[in-house]
């Protein structure tokens, strides 16, 4: 048998596991690593077995064995099924003090659950986000644990040596207690679903407005590189608007099918934003277009149906007028940015205090810095307004968002009337320039909903006059 020495384990050695075991192997960390499949461990330990201090297990019982305690053990399997079973599995082999950490993309609800199942044995759950896919298992992701902070004490130094890191700052810090970690992943991916559609729609509206070819959007995005939109996801799109089809010499994003895919985080998010009563649209909207792009027949039916009415295509020459519009899309994309970001850290904000999580906001935007997708410098103007006021009431009330805004709006409106008139849809862009009207807005037409509600349903209402009584008009009677 193996001496109990191993600094942490990994169970299931998929793409993600192994790269995980990896990156703390070569981090110095001595790692007791475990697949189901005995395939699978034969291949880490054939192919990469040199990086480090490996100590491979053939059953579950040795693999814990082989643990020094307290044991952490961390669970990189499909989320669902896999994941419970594997819990169960370790539940019979753990003692109480140790720690198991799901690092799957499992939903926050799921975690809460088995941390109260599981404490009652005495054993650490800990949920945690990993993000940056494959490459970042690898070379250092984002990593966002929940869970005690005993078993932030026992994993923090571990976790922290292996993530990424910016100015010398780990991208890994502790979350909160519970299921924390896992929502604010499930929130970052939610965020990056709105970047993603947000990008895509200055794209379209630089393509169906101004008349673009897609060299010439390269361009604009390289240069939009310089500007406060610098961010991996401006990196790569201008990677794939450079990209020429080998096969037909055309633009390499024409040849894509316009179907965009979806795992489910999004519409977590915007289904948990629902759940909480918070307004998330520009990440509803974001999932809402992958679904709309994904349905080829209802497409082509509607297309079929020719409702062009009202469209006018201006498709700008080039020179200073479109150069003009080019400027106003890009300040269109920061400025719902702004208000993406804003909507993702208030559902964060929310969840924290219903569940007392007590999240650091700032904190996030921090750890987001590297290893994330949605990596941008962006995320420093984030850390500082909640270090200035962690008690902001929304990322738009931060002085630096403030102005950008102020300054971007009348652009950004020009821009939202132009992609309707043009029938270019822009649900991100318009969605997040009405979720700031709203916001800013004296008086809402809330009060005639009130109206209509106390009317059909007796809902009652609150008069201006009287905020706290309780009002009811008898309708069938005359007033
Ligand atoms: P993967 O390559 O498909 O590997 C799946 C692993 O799960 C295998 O080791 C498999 O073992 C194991 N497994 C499945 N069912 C099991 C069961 N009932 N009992 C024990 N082991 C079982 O998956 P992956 O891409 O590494 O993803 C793993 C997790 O990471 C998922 O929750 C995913 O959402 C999350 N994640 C993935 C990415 C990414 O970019 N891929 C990024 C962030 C997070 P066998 O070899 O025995 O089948």
């Amino acid at each position: 048998p193996q001496p109990a020495s191993a600094d942490i384990g990994v169970y299931g050695l998929g793409v993600m596991g192994a790269n995980l075991a990896r990156n703390l192997a070569r981090h110095g960390h001595s790692v007791a690593v475990f697949n189901r499949t005995p395939a699978r461990t034969e291949r880490l330990m054939d192919l990469h077995g040199g990086e480090g201090d490996f100590v491979p297990a053939v059953d579950a019982a040795a693999f814990v064995a082989s643990l020094r305690r307290p044991r952490a053990v961390i669970i990189m399997v499909q989320a669902g099924s896999a994941t419970e079973a594997v819990i169960e599995q370790l539940r019979e082999l753990l003692e109480p003090g140790d720690i198991i950490v799901d690092a799957g993309n499992t939903f926050y609800e799921d975690t809460e659950r088995r941390e109260t199942s599981l404490r009652e044995q005495g054993i650490h759950f800990v949920g945690m986000g990993v993000s940056g896919g494959e490459e970042g298992a690898l070379l250092g992701p984002s990593i966002m644990p929940g869970g005690t902070d005993a078993s932030y004490e026992r994993l923090g130094p571990l976790l922290e040596s292996i993530s990424a890191h910016v100015d010398g700052e780990p991208c890994c810090t502790h979350v909160g207690p519970g299921g924390a970690g896992h929502f604010v992943k499930m929130v970052h991916n939610g965020i990056e679903y709105a970047d993603m559609q947000l990008i895509a729609e200055a794209y379209d509206l630089l393509r169906g407005v101004a008349g673009m070819s897609v060299p010439e959007i390269a361009d604009v995005f390289r240069d939009w590189k310089h500007s406060e939109l610098d961010s991996y996801l401006i990196d790569i799109t201008t990677e794939v608007l450079d990209r020429v089809d080998p096969a037909t010499g055309a633009p390499f994003v024409d040849v894509i099918v316009d179907a965009a895919g979806q795992k489910g985080t999004g519409a977590w998010t915007t289904r948990t934003a629902l759940d909480l009563g918070v307004a998330v649209p520009a990440i509803a909207e974001a999932t809402f277009a992958r679904a709309a792009s994904s349905a080829p027949a209802q497409r082509a039916a509607v297309r079929a149906a020719g409702l062009n009415a009202g469209t006018t295509v201006p498709h700008l020459a080039a020179g200073p007028e479109r150069d003009a519009f080019v400027d106003a899309v890009r300040q269109a994309l920061y400025g719902s940015k702004i208000a993406a970001y804003a909507q993702g850290f208030d559902e964060i904000a929310t969840a924290s205090a219903q569940h007392d999580w007590n999240v650091d906001l700032g904190a996030m935007a921090r750890i987001w810095r590297g290893g994330c997708i949605i990596r941008a410098r962006f995320l420093d103007d984030i850390t500082r307004a909640y270090e200035a006021d962690p008690q902001l009431p929304s990322l738009l009330t931060a002085p630096t968002f403030a102005d950008a805004l102020r300054a971007a709006l009348p652009a950004w409106r020009q821009v939202v009337s132009a992609a309707a008139l043009a029938g270019v849809p822009a649900p991100a862009f318009a969605a997040s320039l009405a979720y700031v009207d709203q916001l800013r807005a004296q008086r809402l037409p809330a009060a005639l909903i009130q109206g209509q509600r106390d009317f059909f349903g007796s809902h009652t209402y609150h008069r201006v006059d009287d905020p706290e009584g309780v009002y009811h008009v008898l309708w069938a009677e005359p007033g």
